[in-house]
């Protein structure tokens, strides 16, 4: 059920929020810990607190429910241990899909899938990282619906897990198990606000109402639900956001995610992609302010809004985030098709401290839109045809990748560059 709060009841959760923060580190009490937290939490402020179903509050998508044990890693993640370590991670548990969407950024990954076994250990070794948001997707995650269960048997309640989906091999009886084994939400791609559009971008008829379908029963059964939707220019100016809004409503969704279209996979090549940044970032800046103050619509979390220079800026690389496909390369972020290397062949926590290195500091410049062409150029150049790009080609490419560092990590003391990630 979508309970959001606006207006003096959302500034209560954050009041109640942070007295709770304080109490809980009352040991790391200074004016310095009080300044950080404070400022953190601020940085979620412009959106709207979602009340799930489970009770528990979301201040973000993809910051765990308040008062979870997740919520409370997520925030030691950054305000207490040294170094700082990341809150997110995207993995695939499958390369298989039916569906042929036009911007999939895996379209050119090629290997086998990991086994289970990889998964489940990959797994436990993100929460040791520091994880608290666990995002499964695929391919179709759903054909490997045996492998979401063991993930979850074998999980404690310090990740809190979503699970990506188009639809497909979804039943209610599925649902009702993955909630009883303690996911939390669902994430439903829609990419278009009719029938006959979001078809024909993902490539099977039939699949907007599988997705409308599936939200009504994540409401069912009381999971949390998203829509994930990535809109082009075209169809920012054809209003399409306004009508998913409104499935979104109709569908009593918690969530709809405002993916910027980025140039990764099957749209690398897609050179006039960002062209119309600009007017997209404005767009979605005035939507993101227009529908987090209505009482009666779904949180709009977008992109291009938490990935502004006056916000967290790029995260990849393991600061808040990054991405594990289903043959196990470890990447920065989805949207940059290179490895640090893959679980398969080496231990996992080797492959992220070697990115880590790589991406110090958080910065402002998007990194999948900066280097896109790099990137591109880059398998052109070398003839390489299959993604992402092996860690022996990417540790060239990344080479005196810098940008300018993002100011919110430099308020908060963490990311430093010139005194390093480790230092206080
Ligand atoms: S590379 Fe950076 S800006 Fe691009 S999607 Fe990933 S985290 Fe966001």
């Amino acid at each position: 059920m979508q309970q959001n709060k606006i207006g003096i009841a959302k500034f209560l959760i954050y009041v109640r929020i942070g007295m709770h923060v304080l109490w809980k580190y009352r040991k790391h009490l200074s004016i310095k810990f009080i300044t950080a937290a404070a400022r953190l939490l601020a940085a979620f402020s412009d959106n709207k607190v979602v009340k799930l179903a489970n009770g528990t509050y979301k201040l973000h998508i993809y910051l765990p429910a308040y008062p979870t044990r997740a919520f409370f890693k997520a925030i030691e993640d950054k305000l207490i241990s040294k170094p700082p370590k990341p809150v997110t991670v995207v993995l695939s548990v499958t390369k298989a899909c039916p569906y042929r969407c036009k911007h999939c950024y895996q379209r050119f990954d090629k290997n086998e899938d990991m086994s289970s076994e990889k998964v489940l250990e990959t797994v436990k070794k993100f929460s040791e990282a520091g994880v608290s948001f666990l995002n499964i997707e695929g391919g179709d995650a759903f054909l490997k619906f045996n492998l979401l269960c063991k993930i979850m048997d074998s999980l404690d309640d310090s990740m809190e897990v979503w699970i990506n989906t188009t639809g497909t091999n979804i039943t209610k009886k599925k649902l009702a198990t993955l909630k009883e084994k303690g996911v939390c939400g669902i994430m439903v791609s829609v990419h278009g606000s009719s029938a006959e559009f979001h078809d024909d971008f993902v490539g099977v008829k039939g699949a907007f109402e599988l997705a409308k379908k599936t939200l009504v029963l994540c409401n069912e059964v009381g999971l949390g639900s998203a829509i994930n939707t990535v809109l082009t220019y075209e169809q920012i100016q054809g209003n399409v956001l306004d009508e998913i809004m409104l499935l979104a409503k109709d569908c009593n969704c918690d969530f709809v995610q405002l993916i910027h279209p980025k140039r990764a996979g099957e749209w690398l090549k897609n050179k006039t992609l960002n062209e119309k940044d600009a007017e997209i970032r404005r767009y979605v800046s005035k939507a993101h302010k227009q529908y987090n103050a209505l009482q009666d619509f779904s949180a709009l979390p977008a992109q291009a809004q938490e990935e502004h220079e006056d916000k967290f800026g790029c995260t990849c690389g393991g600061i808040d985030r990054f991405y594990v496909g289903a043959n196990g390369e470890v990447q920065p972020c989805e949207f940059l098709n290179i490895s640090f290397g893959n679980v398969n062949e080496e231990p996992f926590e080797i492959i992220f401290a070697r990115m880590r290195e790589a991406f110090k500091v958080p910065c402002i410049e998007w990194m999948c839109e900066v280097k896109a062409s790099k990137i591109y150029e880059f398998m052109q150049k070398h003839s390489i045809e299959k993604t992402p790009i092996p860690y022996e080609y990417t540790k060239e490419l990344v080479k005196n990748w810098v940008g300018t560092p993002t100011k919110i990590y430099q308020k908060l003391k963490i990311y430093q560059r010139d005194a390093g990630p480790d230092q206080d």
